[in-house]
């Protein structure tokens, strides 16, 4: 009899499946890897019982992904937490505007939490953030601030951490998986990423519910390589931007005439720098579509 449950790990060619009973290790069903594709942690999937191994599981089948995602490779993320920090190594705010587009066009939410807000006080990019319309909060690893609040996003969905190496995501995940406790780093100039990107991904069940993946980071920030996205659909990832009231239904807000955005641009109702992200990245989506 077929049943379904969480992928939550795979390594070797097996998968670790929960399931209602508890987890079950299984293999694919021999030939190419279910049609091709290879099972994620995040998927949902069909297994039934191995009849030649007595307590093993065979995968056949997995569900419709929401989105996939490579390194982490992890499917149906509910949510990409991005994290910040105004303290060192201070973010590009052109990063996180970029995820937030990549979560955006992947079906994803997008929680910005900044982090060491022991250090330097986060008030100033939170405001702004939060009057772009996106879920923000201040946090710090160090003396646990903020750290409720963000359990309670990260409660009954599957989510992933991201942001530049040294910003405080081993340290967070460690507070929020007590059972984890990995290794943090110092910020090293020659190293600075590579200390995760060998490990496979794994997604870890938060104490309340949800899972979360235990790969920080995206070994690539590259916008094409994360997602793909038409240009005119763009600034619908700009939840700020008036896009709807331009002259012209398929203006791209760059200096077409009777641009609502520009002139929001113009009168500082638009935050300069989420316009340069806005036109940095459509130059991105539109250098895709000329291939
Ligand atoms: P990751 O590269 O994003 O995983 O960052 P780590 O968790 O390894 O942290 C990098 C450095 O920042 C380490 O030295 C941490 O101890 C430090 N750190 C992390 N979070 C905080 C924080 O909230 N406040 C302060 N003061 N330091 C922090
Ligand atoms: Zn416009």
């Amino acid at each position: 009899m077929s049943q379904t449950g969480l992928l939550i790990r795979a390594h070797g060619g097996f998968f670790d499946v929960e399931t209602e009973a508890g987890m079950l290790r299984c293999r694919a069903r021999g030939r190419l890897h279910l049609d091709g594709i290879e099972p994620l942690p995040g998927d949902r999937v069909v297994y039934e019982a191995d009849p030649h191994h007595a307590g093993f599981g065979i995968l056949t089948d997995i569900a419709p992904r929401k989105n996939a995602f490579i390194r982490p490779n992890v499917a149906n993320l509910d949510q990409l937490v991005f994290i910040a920090t105004v303290a060192r190594p201070e973010t590009d705010p052109y990063l996180i505007d970029m995820m937030s587009v990549v979560a955006d066009a992947s079906g994803c939410e997008f929680l910005l939490c900044i982090n060491k807000t022991d250090l330097v006080s986060a008030r100033a990019l939170e405001e702004l953030y939060h009057n772009c319309g996106f879920e923000v909060m201040s946090v710090s690893a160090a003396t646990g601030e903020g750290l409720e609040q963000m359990r309670e996003a990260l409660r009954g969905k599957i989510s992933a951490m991201t942001g530049n190496s040294g910003v405080g995501k081993t340290s967070l995940l460690n507070l929020l998986l007590p059972g984890l406790q990995r290794e943090t780093g110092e910020i090293s100039p020659k190293h600075g990423r590579g200390r995760h990107t060998t490990r496979l991904t794994e997604l870890f069940p938060l104490p309340d519910s949800g899972y979360v993946a235990d790969t920080p980071g995206f070994a690539s920030l590259e916008f094409n390589r994360l997602v793909t996205v038409e240009p005119e659909n763009l600034a619908d990832c700009f939840p700020e931007f008036p896009s709807g009231r331009c002259r012209f239904p398929d203006c791209l807000h760059r200096s077409e005439p009777g641009c609502a955005v520009r002139m929001a641009v113009e009168t500082r109702e638009i935050v300069p720098s989420r316009s340069r992200s806005y036109l940095r990245l459509l130059q991105d989506a539109q250098s895709l579509k000329e291939y």
